[in-house]
């Protein structure tokens, strides 16, 4: 081996093709700008979809990186640390749940999640009770288990046999909710903002319907907060705002701010059905992640830093609001806090990712969600004049891509 010169060619040649990386290579950051290997810098709206919600090189993140790296790393579940038993205290402050089990990412804490509500009806209910309703279009995680509880069947098919007991329901469809929720009812999982799907935000009344229908039958509500989690939506968790209290949450993304993490909460009623052995993880709760989401949890739900998100989501929506009116590409600006999605107007229909890429050419990191919609998942502390600089950037993007669309049509 002498030659080790990389670059996003090297991509095609060593990698298991499940991705389609952008054009360029990140190679640092700093706060919300991004630099690639060609020292090109980027505003980056898309907080690696939704992860760095402090930035990039959040100097107290750093600080606490080099100390508890200067300690240790990982002793095992066989042993206990004090960096997670803080996270665990502080996250139970803060949400309805007394119980908290770690695992390294949102899909395995999904996992957790629907196999605890799976052993709770089981042991509670008897063997008949194993139904989980799920919705459309949801995005739970990748693996076997949640990509067939999710609602995107493409990422579910041609792998054998799926796990059974699974059903899907439109979204926001109360009456379709209250007909399917009975007594084989175990669970029901929904996003209270469906990130991947389109950021399309639940109805206050279709959360509540399904609370209501979940206490009716005995089944257990799960919100899937892996998206909108630790601050997105201007609230620590975006059920905080719905009137509406989960027996089980999970969250990731967020919580390690780009350290792998995810947690399951849960009440202690609830938890006493997983008892020792019965669910597990080799890396889950290890000291170095803990430490590092007990910092990301201590800063984001500071009031004033969630009151920022609320006020940079203004910001943020005034100016999607003069996009459109310079251009019309836009048929809805929706979500909430820095969780934003604008859905292209049929002239632009499945072309998400040609703005996407424009973005990247002019200097801004960009997300889709689903090929219609663009979607913003910033730092939760972006300066003003990176959104700023970054519209301005996007601005140049779109007449590019609106221009080229015109000119292809006057042909
Ligand atoms: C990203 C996401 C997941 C999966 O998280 P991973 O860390 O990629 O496993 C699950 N649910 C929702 C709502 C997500 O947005």
């Amino acid at each position: 081996m002498n030659d080790l010169t990389v670059n996003r060619q090297t991509f095609d040649e060593v990698m298991v093709p499940v991705f389609s990386p952008a054009a360029f290579v990140p190679d640092r950051g700093e706060g919300s700008r991004v630099w690639d290997t060609q020292g090109r810098d980027y505003i980056d709206f898309t907080g690696g979809i939704a992860v760095t919600a402090l930035g990039h090189s959040h100097p107290e993140l750093l600080r606490v990186l080099r100390e508890q790296g200067e300690k240790v790393w990982h002793v095992s579940n066989a042993y206990t640390n004090e960096p997670v038993l803080r996270l665990a205290k502080r996250l139970e402050a803060l949400t309805f749940a007394d119980r908290a089990f770690f695992a390294n990412s949102g899909a395995e804490a999904n996992e957790a999640a629907l196999k605890l509500a799976r052993r709770v009806a089981v042991e509670r209910h008897g063997e008949d009770k194993y139904e989980i309703v799920s919705f459309t279009q949801s995005f739970h995680g990748r693996t076997f288990f949640t990509v067939s509880v999710g609602g995107q069947p493409k990422y579910a098919e041609g792998f054998g046999p799926q796990p059974a007991g699974i059903i899907h329901l439109p979204y926001n469809d109360i009456e379709a909710a209250k007909q399917a929720i009975g007594p084989k009812t175990c669970a029901v999982i929904v996003e209270p903002i469906q990130g991947e799907g389109g950021v399309i935000p639940a109805d206050p009344a279709f959360l509540r319907a399904l609370r209501e229908a979940c206490d009716t039958h005995g089944a257990l509500l799960i919100f899937d907060e892996v998206q909108t989690g630790v601050g997105r939506t201007g609230h620590f968790y975006a059920y905080m705002d719905t009137g509406v209290t989960p027996d089980i949450l999970t969250t990731a993304k967020s919580l390690g701010n780009g350290f792998p993490i995810g947690a399951m909460l849960t009440t202690k009623e609830v938890a006493a059905h997983f008892k020792v052995g019965v669910h597990g993880t080799t890396y889950g709760g290890n000291p170095l992640g803990a430490a590092i989401a007990d910092k990301v949890v201590e800063l984001v739900s500071a009031p004033a830093l969630l009151e920022g998100v609320r006020e940079r989501s203004a910001a943020i929506k005034a100016k999607l609001a003069e996009l459109n009116e310079r251009f019309g590409i836009f048929t809805e600006v929706r979500g909430k806090g820095l969780l934003i999605g604008a859905e292209l107007t049929s002239a632009y229909e499945g072309r998400a990712k040609d703005f996407v890429n424009a973005a990247a050419k002019h200097g801004a990191m960009l997300l889709i969600a689903g090929p219609n919609v663009l979607r913003f998942a910033p730092s939760l502390i972006i300066p003003q004049a990176d959104i700023d600089e970054g519209f301005a950037r996007l601005a140049k993007a779109i007449e590019e891509v609106v221009g080229a669309t015109n000119e292809a049509h006057a042909k």
